[in-house]
Formats: structure tokens, sequence, C-alpha cells
């Protein structure tokens, strides 16, 4: 965690980023706030500052993140903004968890924009994303049956995508992979956003996915997750 702040405006030392108002009242609870490089997306790479929010109403077989279901600290908004701005850093992610399970993210993703951040959410796909600002990359799992959580799909997100949110599939297996596909096509995804297939670590072979994706010319990005090549699973990386 970075260290704690008190300030109740945020004048960011970067001058790219606009002053923010306070909101001292409006809490999140906070699992972590850290800054690494992005590990999965059309950002892979990009150095980010990411605000883990604390809570998730979904428990996938494969989670990474359970330390975040319970633990975290309640801050206020102008608290968190004013961590992120001490990164000095320009890619903001807000992950879980599940983000938008907390009311308050909404407000959070507002102000970052207003700041100037280049901001993606990524969000389990069984929250409704239709509030969230459009300045906003989302990034929507589609959850498969080997996740144990496929009945939670919000499907009707799929209506408020732009092109430049992305879907992903966390693939456990070749039964997940061909419901993916299947998905895939009976949607059109690939007509709606950029779509994303990774492999469960540790658990699905990438390189078979990636024979399975070249056998099939599939327009997908196939992804391993580069924090996990860089630094395994530790948390906060
Ligand atoms: S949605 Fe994400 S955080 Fe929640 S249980 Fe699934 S993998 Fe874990």
């Amino acid at each position: 965690m970075a260290s704690t702040s008190t300030s109740t405006s945020i004048s960011a030392s970067s001058s790219q980023h606009k002053v923010i108002q306070p909101f001292e009242s409006e809490t999140l609870r906070v699992n972590e706030i850290f800054v690494s490089l992005q590990g999965e997306t059309s950002r892979v790479g990009l150095p980010t500052v990411f605000v883990r929010l604390t809570g998730c109403p979904l428990r996938c077989s494969y989670c990474d993140t359970e330390y975040a279901f319970h633990y975290g600290k309640n801050l206020s908004v102008s608290s968190v903004l004013s961590r992120i701005s001490d990164y000095k850093v320009q890619n903001v992610t807000v992950t879980g968890g599940e983000p938008l399970a907390q009311k308050k993210c909404l407000l959070l993703l507002r102000l970052l924009c207003d700041a100037g951040y280049l901001v993606s959410l990524e969000t389990s796909g069984s929250q409704d994303v239709s509030n969230v600002d459009d300045r906003v990359t989302k990034i929507i799992d589609i959850k498969t049956p080997a996740s144990g959580e496929s009945q939670k799909n919000n499907w009707n997100n799929l209506n408020h995508l732009t092109s430049q949110d992305e879907l992903k599939f966390v693939l456990c297996n070749e039964a997940d992979y061909q419901w993916a596909v299947k998905i895939m096509h009976n949607y059109n995804l690939d007509k709606l956003c950029p779509i994303l297939f990774s492999p469960v670590y540790n658990k699905l072979d990438p390189t078979l996915l990636a024979e399975w994706v070249l056998r099939d010319r599939l327009g997908v990005r196939v992804q391993i997750q580069l924090h996990k090549l860089l630094w395994g699973e530790e948390p906060g990386r």
C-alpha cells in the first residue's frame, strides 16, 4: 500500500491532472492500491496504478484474488485519488474482487476520468455496466461453465459495449474453449469489441490454447498474464 494521505483535495504534482474537489464523506472499501505493469488486455506492459476494491459476490473456481473477498480498509474517495496521484502514472485500472459491487465505484471512475487518467475497469460481467462513465474502458468477463459462475453472466451488458471495451473469456479446458467460440459466434461478439482468450494459470496450457485459436482462425487475442510470468502469484503485483 502507498503511504496514507489525509489531504482533502488533489493537487497532483504532475501538471496534466486537474484539481479534484474533495469527497471526504464518500467512502470505498479498498483491498490494495499498487503500481505494476498491466498484465492483460491491449494495455499489457504499461505501468499502471491498480485500485483493488474489496468484495465479490461470485466464487469462480480459479479465483486468484480470494484475499480481496473480505479484507480491506475504508478510505474516502478523495484519499484514494490522492494515493493514485502519488504514483505519477497515467494509466489506472479499477479491479477487484468485483469493483461494481460497491456503488461508489462509479463516482471513483468518473473522477479519475475528470482528472485526465486513462481508466480501465475490470469486472466479472455479473454487474450492470450501463452507468459506468463512457470514458472508461470496460474489461468485461464472460464466465465460462468451468468457472462455476456462468449463470451469473449479465447478457444485457452486451448492449452497453463500445469499440474501446474488451470482452474476456478465462478458459479452464477445451470444453470452455468450445463454449466460448459458440458464444462468440452466437452473439457476433467480435463485431462489438476486441475479444480476449486467457488460459487459467497453471491449469490450461497456453500453447494448446494458441494452437486451437490458430487452427480455428479465430479473431481473438490470446493473452498470458504478464505479471504472473514476471512475479508469479505474489499479491500486489
Ligand atoms: S469474479 Fe473475479 S474476484 Fe470474483 S470470484 Fe471470480 S475471479 Fe474471483
